[in-house]
């Protein structure tokens, strides 16, 4: 899926202005992205109609680069289907809080509780876990072992009384709870290889009895287009509040997610990524989002660079770019800007995919900045604002100004020159550029 979109992506980059023509064969790349990915045709086609709609309006047009905008719009769609916002537990006000788990066998709820649990008990909670899925004849074991992991109680039905009966279990589990002062509790559930009628009256049953301030729904983030029928079957089923994605350390690229969340409308609140208890994260749509295009790395880059530097200034400079009239003075404030992005080998962290520029971000140094910063200071106006001028002496002059030596001083020229002619692409609508680093 990146792959393809990175290239339709580094396509519209080239471009300057968008016609609707450019604008339509993008949107049939991401048509095409997405179903390969799996995402659910109805779930595309509701994802490009909206991509198009923004990107022949008014805030394309008007836009500096059109196609960065384009990139942000894909963006921001991705994380608004993905629920937005990175959406919290919700806790009862008066303890216990009930979280409970559904979804088809083998989906991950019982390894969930476990990671769940441990989880909240880090937070600072006290949570415990409910064993009721007696359907499986090891069911109750797992979940009792995942429990001792966890380092969690387990409430497990015991012999003779309520075997067979999930409903009671999870009642008495939870009264259970609320005697023993813990502020939590986990409900495992049983599930079914496919949705059927039963499972689905036994999770509601269970739903009824315990009135959960959580349902949490568990789906494999492998499960491809089978997502949005079962996800329906359950929000039906068990009105579940949000969804949790497992195995999303496997080959997954988010179809499912997309796809779930879309549909039901409901919020993606977790991420499983493996067997072990500690595999297991809140999600953030944002970086989702990121994981479905590849570009969190370009996207997050774009946007610092676009709060560091105020727009009006962005649109000054692009037209000197244009024009040949950026001087070295410009540089220097542009670097200060650059500063301003706030530390770029922090920024290194936000780079999921970002390879070549990973490395690029590697070998580059802050400190370059301030002696960037000197070498120009040393310079007269006239020199600052014509390069040409600056011949063998007015260089070693500079050199002893700023305490550098006359190759900093012809490197720093050099990466002017070449800076401002990529710049001036850029201002034609080229590939987006960050001064002093290089294309991004
Ligand atoms: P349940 O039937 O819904 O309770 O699912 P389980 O918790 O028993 O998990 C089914 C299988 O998937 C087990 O072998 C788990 O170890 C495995 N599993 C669960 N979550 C993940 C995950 O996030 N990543 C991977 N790779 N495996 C997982
Ligand atoms: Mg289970």
């Amino acid at each position: 899926l990146s792959d393809r979109l990175t290239a339709t992506f580094r396509n519209l980059r080239t471009k300057g202005k968008l016609s609707p023509a450019d604008v339509d064969g993008t949107v049939r790349e991401i048509r095409r992205a997405l179903l390969d990915a799996d995402v659910a045709l109805e779930v595309v086609k509701d994802f490009t109609g909206r991509v198009r709609e923004r990107a022949l309006s008014d805030e394309v047009s008007k836009a500096l680069n059109p196609a960065q905008q384009v990139v942000q719009i894909v963006n921001e769609e991705l994380i608004g289907i993905l629920g937005g916002q990175q959406r919290r537990l919700e806790f009862a006000k008066k303890p216990p809080t009930v979280i409970m788990l559904a979804g088809l066998q083998g989906a991950g709820k019982t390894t969930l509780a476990g990671k769940l649990a441990k989880w909240l008990k880090k937070e600072g909670h006290t949570p415990m876990l409910i064993a009721a899925d007696l359907q499986r004849p090891n069911a109750v074991t797992q979940l009792q072992v995942v429990g001792e992991q966890a380092g969690v109680p387990v409430w497990a039905p015991e012999p003779g009384n309520g075997v067979g009966n999930p409903v009671k279990v999870a009642k008495d589990g939870v009264k259970e709870a609320e005697r023993s002062q813990h502020d939590t509790v986990i409900v495992d559930t049983a599930g079914r290889l496919g949705i059927d009628a039963e499972l689905m009256k036994q999770a509601s049953d269970i739903r009824k009895a315990v009135d959960p301030d959580e349902v949490l729904f568990v789906i494999d983030a492998m499960i491809g287009q089978d997502a949005v029928q079962t996800a329906r079957a359950f929000q039906e089923g068990v009105e579940f509040t949000g969804v949790v994605l497992s195995k999303l350390d496997g080959d997954a690229r988010g179809g499912a997610a997309l796809s779930v969340a879309s549909v039901t409308g409901r919020p993606i609140m977790f991420a499983s990524t493996g067997e072990g208890l500690d595999d297991f994260e809140p999600f953030y749509p944002d970086r989702m989002a990121s994981r479905i295009l590849d570009l969190g790395d370009i996207l997050t880059l774009i946007e610092q660079a676009q709060s560091a530097f105020d727009e009006d200034e962005a649109r000054r400079t692009a037209e000197k770019f244009a024009t040949d009239s950026f001087t070295l003075d410009d540089f220097l404030q542009q670097m200060q800007q650059l500063k301003n992005m706030g530390s770029i080998k922090g920024m290194l962290g936000m780079l999921p995919g970002a390879r070549g520029m990973r490395e690029q971000l590697e070998n580059f140094d802050e400190r370059e900045i301030t002696r960037t910063e000197a070498i120009i200071r040393s310079m007269t106006k006239a020199e600052r604002t014509n390069t040409k001028l600056l011949n063998g002496s007015r260089r070693l002059r500079i050199a002893k100004g700023s305490g550098m030596t006359v190759t900093d001083v012809n490197a720093l020229v050099t990466r002017f020159e070449q800076a401002a002619k990529m710049m001036k692409t850029v201002a034609k609508g080229g590939v987006p550029q960050v001064p002093g680093m290089g294309p991004i």
